[in-house]
């Protein structure tokens, strides 16, 4: 029997013995009440006559006396007990004496009288603490490595709990919002939204291979043509991507799908989604409607489009300065980070080496520029809005851009270094605070993007997005310049999801697929059942996909989606604890038709 040191207690069966209150549970209206109450040994304090025991299970902890002198039989029993052991404890909630009360605990002001107990099982001394409200100080291997003790600890105990809690809100919205709750594959082919698809091989017809779904797009989609109206799924999704911070390899999407929808009536649904969903986690709802941005003047403030609203704008001021007053690389952007004050030319210099990397020339010694260019400067500062004590930086491109967009790349730079520096300074600003939560909604996406490496256009959402009713007839003439009916949902920098309104038109849907470069042989073999299946009378219609991880994270107030998934992976796609992915035996690969060229190393983390 696994035991750490001492006499081994003798286990008893749990027999007809029921628990009448979770241990998180019981209060002053409690008092007098027989209680049974069942869990894991917490802390154990023992004080010789009186042993007090801190029980715990998911709702919380009770303490628990065990007095020598009136129970000396449950006295002795517990004096075997160790942290993590398995109980169930019979007694009388009793009123704790003022000078005892624990403000810690919801349960602080009573506690149970012990009369009988039983030891349903032992446990191996843990790893790490578990009463530890901080993960900081283990070590997140460890954390993984033993995730089933790693989920007892208060954080993850609050965040899983937080994510049924999310999770059952987002189904009573969208049930409530006339949304049908309907599963699609997981075992179906690619479905395309940039990344590789994990492939699973087919035993019955060796040589082909199954894609486990990057999305359900195609299925809602076709959930439409079939007349569902609307579709939720909260589903996982895979995407085999290259290393990439703070992604899992499988994920959970809210996705959703509805017909006859206008944009404006899939963001009013999420909106009311989004209500429901801060209501159930505690955190204050935003103000509807929330507020939009398009993407070129998301671009043009935050050089991004996932801008955090907690930081101020940029402001392109190319048009504020004559030719020849400074060097320029295309447009030249003014940065300010508010309540920072001067900064030491050390404090300048940590971001100078970024900014020559992101391909930026930079201003920093405003109070120079200031003396040089007095007027043009204080059109800057009045362009940014900017008050006393703010810092000021001026970017611009280290040489004249080139490409389809050239704006683009100094805007998107500019708005890296931006969040660097007030990243870097945040604890002097105040402004990026977790709870401070500003929604946004960008929309006018490009229909499509410059993928220099092909050389061609790429869709910047998904190939069924619909272009924009003016920009159809760009579809071939200027791919560059087509908008599309794309919406992004940003939270404090944060991409939530991204939808669109669709292709339902079999003919645009072609044509789309022809600008990205399929021949139509291509467009047939990959998505032949789909552009059929959109000739049989498919209804306008429109989606978007949340990521529910994220948006736990969020609203846990947690950095890293990994706290708020019960068991993740590490970021190289490892399961520490069943060592996944693995080996397997050379007989099920020959069963599979499947023979190895590489031999496949150990797993790291
Ligand atoms: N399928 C898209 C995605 O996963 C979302 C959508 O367009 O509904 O990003």
């Amino acid at each position: 029997m696994p035991h750490r040191q001492g006499i081994a207690p003798d286990l008893e069966p749990l027999g007809s013995l029921e628990r009448t209150h979770y241990c998180g549970e019981i209060r002053e209206r409690h008092i007098g009440a027989e209680a049974t109450l069942m869990g894991w040994v917490h802390r154990k304090r023992d004080l010789g006559g009186l042993l007090f025991l801190h029980l715990r299970d998911r709702t919380g902890v009770s303490q628990i006396v065990f007095n020598v002198e009136t129970q000396p039989m449950a006295h002795a029993k517990a004096e075997t007990l160790r942290n993590e052991y398995v109980i169930a404890v019979r007694g009388r909630i009793v009123h704790r004496s003022e000078d005892t009360y624990n403000p810690n605990l919801a349960t602080g002001k009573v506690e149970l009288v012990a009369e009988d107990v039983r030891v349903l099982n032992v446990a191996l001394t843990p790893p790490f603490q578990l009463d530890e409200e901080d993960s900081a100080s283990v070590g997140e291997d460890t954390r993984l490595k033993y995730r089933y003790l790693d989920l007892r600890r208060p954080q993850m105990q609050r965040n899983v709990q937080l994510r049924h809690a999310i999770t059952a809100a987002v189904r009573t919205s969208l049930s409530d919002q006339g949304f049908l709750e309907i599963e699609t594959p997981f075992m179906t082919r690619s479905t395309p939204e940039g990344a590789r698809d994990f492939l699973v091989p087919s035993r019955i017809q060796p040589g082909t291979m199954y894609a486990l779904p990057q999305s359900p797009q195609i299925f809602k989609q076709l959930l439409m043509v079939a007349g569902y109206d609307r579709y939720f799924q909260v589903v996982r999704c895979f995407r085999d991507e290259d290393l990439r911070a703070d992604r899992q390899p499988e994920f959970t999407q809210i996705d959703l799908e509805m017909s006859f929808a206008r944009e404006d009536s899939v963001l009013e649904v999420v909106e009311r989604l989004i209500h429901g969903v801060c209501q159930a986690a505690g955190v204050s709802p935003p103000s509807l409607p929330l507020r939009r941005m398009s993407y070129g003047k998301a671009l043009q403030r935050y050089g991004s489009d996932k801008p955090d609203l907690r930081l101020p704008p940029m402001a392109v001021v190319t048009d504020l300065i004559a030719p020849g007053d400074l060097p320029l690389g295309g447009p030249l952007v003014a940065i300010r980070i508010p309540r920072v004050g001067h900064l030491t030319r050390r404090e300048r210099e940590q971001f100078r080496a970024p900014a020559a990397e992101l391909g930026l020339r930079i201003f920093d010694d405003f109070r120079g520029l200031s003396r040089k260019l007095p007027q043009e400067m204080a059109a800057v500062r009045e362009r940014l809005g900017a008050e006393d004590g703010d810092f000021i930086v001026l970017v611009t491109g280290l040489a004249v851009p080139s490409g389809p967009r050239p704006d683009q790349t100094v805007l998107e730079s500019a708005g890296t270094i931006n969040r660097r520096i007030a990243h870097g300074f945040a604890d002097r600003h105040g402004l990026l605070d977790d709870n401070d939560l500003r929604f946004l909604w960008v929309t006018d996406f490009p229909m499509f993007e410059w993928d220099s490496d092909q050389a061609s256009w790429s869709p910047a959402h998904h190939p069924f997005t619909s272009p924009h009713a003016d920009d159809v007839g760009k579809l071939e003439t200027d791919p560059g310049a087509c908008r599309s009916k794309a919406y992004d949902l940003v939270l404090n920098g944060v991409e939530l999801g991204s939808g669109s309104i669709r292709i339902h038109r079999q003919d645009i849907q072609s044509r789309v697929f022809e600008a990205i470069g399929f021949t139509p042989e291509e467009a047939r073999h990959r998505f032949g059942f789909f552009l059929e299946a959109l000739q049989y009378g498919t209804p306008p219609h429109g989606g978007i996909a949340l990521g529910l991880d994220r948006l736990i994270m969020l609203l846990a107030g947690e950095t890293t989606i990994r706290d708020v998934i019960p068991f993740p992976k590490t970021a190289r796609g490892t399961d520490l604890m069943c060592q996944a992915p693995n080996t397997v035996p050379a007989r099920n690969l020959t069963e599979l038709g499947i023979a190895l060229r590489v031999s496949p190393r150990p797993s790291k983390a």
